[in-house]
């Protein structure tokens, strides 16, 4: 008699894999900032075999539960399974299972103080609101959104001028300030805050926050499981993104990270870094395609 043969379900202590992903980029596309039906199927088959599915992102648990976990609900999620969502670049995290969301965790030392919260409310309402929109989803940082309905170029041109007046703002609050390689620190020769512009949003956040710190829950948040994983692959599409791989690969995880948009060269790192040209995909391919295309090479690989 012979019996099917099914791939091994991995060791749910020991997994060979955990996947620690950037949501904006390479899971939610930037354009339309949600996620592709084929994505979510394939992270939750993942998940339910006992894949670890972690998401490291800038974004506000909010967001995470109307665009990744809501979706995921609905497309079936088995009980048991759970996910972990580092959001805010490490300052909020919550978990979640078929049905729904834990307590969401806020490290408030690392939370902006609320009077500069409103001041740059106000600022946007006042001065920026055709361009762009103030995140009232955030708990920790303060994010100012493109509007998607503006051409990218005119909200890029725009966000410099948001951005030195939120760094003027920072002053008049005694906040000490680094954008990019511009540091006006506060009265006590100090810096505490970053304001970092992406592609679409500035974010306003305490240095102390990163994917690198995003990364550090993560192992925390499964070794509270009993989870070792095996191996790691990072996944974003931008530079800072690769602080999740540089955290995981000095903590001698054994990690690989995917770049999902190589357009500004790949960095020389002491681990292996892979992009769609590894799957034999064009340079074409990137964002969310490129996202989706690792996940369902994954997802054959490990469950078959
Ligand atoms: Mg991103």
């Amino acid at each position: 008699m012979t019996t099917p043969e099914t791939p091994a379900s991995p060791s749910p202590s020991t997994p060979p894999l955990a996947l620690l992903l950037d949501v904006d980029g390479p899971v939610a596309s930037p354009v339309t900032r949600t996620v592709q039906p084929a994505i979510i199927a394939d992270m939750l088959a993942l998940a339910a075999a006992g894949i670890p599915v972690i998401f490291n992102t800038g974004r506000s648990a909010a967001f995470i539960r109307e665009q990744v976990m809501d979706p995921m609900i609905a497309a079936g999620m088995p009980a048991g399974t759970l996910i972990h969502a580092i959001c805010e670049k490490g300052a909020v995290w919550f978990s979640y299972t078929s049905t729904g969301a834990g307590a969401v965790h806020v490290d408030h030392e690392l939370a902006i103080p609320r009077a500069f919260g409103d001041d740059v409310r106000r600022l946007v309402a006042e001065d920026y609101a055709r361009h762009m929109f103030f995140d009232e989803t955030k708990l920790a940082m303060v994010s100012v959104e493109q509007h998607i309905d503006v051409a990218n170029s005119d909200y890029r041109d725009e966000q410099e001028l948001f951005d030195t007046d939120a760094i003027g703002l920072m002053a008049r609050h005694g906040l000490g300030v680094v954008r990019l390689e511009h540091h006006a620190p506060d009265s006590d020769d100090q810096i505490d805050y970053r304001v970092d512009p992406t592609i679409i949003s500035t974010d306003i956040e305490s240095v102390r926050l990163g994917k690198d710190l995003g990364a550090s829950r993560a192992v925390e948040l499964l070794a509270a499981q009993g989870i070792t994983p095996l191996a790691w692959r990072t996944v974003g599409d931008s530079r800072t993104d690769y602080a999740m791989a540089d955290w995981l690969h000095h903590n001698d995880h054994p990690v690989k990270h995917v770049d999902v948009r190589p357009a500004d060269g790949v960095p020389v790192k002491p681990y292996e870094v892979l992009t769609a040209a590894d799957l034999g995909l064009g340079a074409e391919v990137i964002h969310d395609d490129a996202g989706a295309a690792f996940l369902h090479r994954w997802r054959s690989a490990l469950i078959g």
